[in-house]
């Protein structure tokens, strides 16, 4: 297929289609830059564990707290218990027998909540322990994050200024390229699975098929014609 256009060439074809795919790469690569930036599991993963480290805590610190009470109020009966003993108002010997055994009654229990207690505030150091790590943890994720995602924004804003010189070239190179080439360009290119309308031509051959087009396509492919493989049917450009 031989189109004929006075001042038409597939050198400005060729140069939309540099535009393009850099647009394409540029833009792809920004998105994932993006998602990235957006995403910081490793920063989530350590404040989720923090925060189910510190309800642990906060759990045990309750329960010592509430064996704090158990101890005081049976402090308190122990107390009333032993100065009924040594007032001298219980006189019967089954009465001072009785009020003997409630003693020593809770003389054990007590001793059995400061027993508790002992155990549970051992276990309220271990999860300090734990907080403290998990804190650790996550200053140290905050801190790659904020390392990572510096290099991240930075390779962003090269991005977009890539993407806006692509853009210019884009839009200098269109405002020369006749609205019919420009036509068989874009039906080219969303026909073609990777999107290349324009092939060069690299040793007599279609750079994109490796077909070979005869000497005549060739000379006009050189020239103010514009030419298409015979076999992919793209404009052929012989820089
Ligand atoms: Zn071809």
């Amino acid at each position: 297929m031989v189109i004929l256009f006075a001042m038409s060439r597939a050198e400005p074809l060729y140069r939309l289609q540099l535009a393009d795919v850099d647009l394409d790469q540029a833009s792809k690569l920004l998105r994932e830059i993006e998602a990235a930036l957006a995403g910081n599991s490793a920063v989530q993963h350590a404040q989720s564990e923090l925060g189910a480290a510190e309800k642990v805590r906060a759990a045990i610190s309750a329960h010592i707290r509430s064996l704090e009470l158990e101890s005081q109020s049976q402090d308190a009966k122990l107390r009333e218990a032993e100065e009924r003993l040594y007032s001298g108002a219980v006189r019967s010997p089954k009465e001072l027998l009785d009020l003997q055994r409630d003693i020593e009654m809770l003389k054990r229990q007590r001793d059995h909540i400061a027993e508790k207690l002992l155990a549970t505030m051992l276990e309220l150091e271990e999860a300090e322990q734990t907080v403290a790590q998990c804190r650790a943890a996550l200053a140290q994720a905050v801190a790659r994050w904020q390392e990572d995602s510096a290099a991240l924004r930075e390779q962003q804003r090269a991005l977009q200024e890539r993407i806006t010189a692509a853009s210019e070239q884009r839009n200098a190179v269109m405002a020369v390229i006749a609205p019919a080439d420009l036509a068989l360009y874009k039906t080219l290119r969303s026909k073609k699975s990777n999107g290349m309308a324009v092939a060069i031509v690299k040793g007599k051959a279609c750079s994109q098929c490796g077909e070979a087009p005869s000497s005549m396509l060739l000379q006009q492919a050189r020239g103010d014609t514009l030419v298409t493989c015979p076999n992919c049917g793209r404009i052929l450009y012989s820089g």
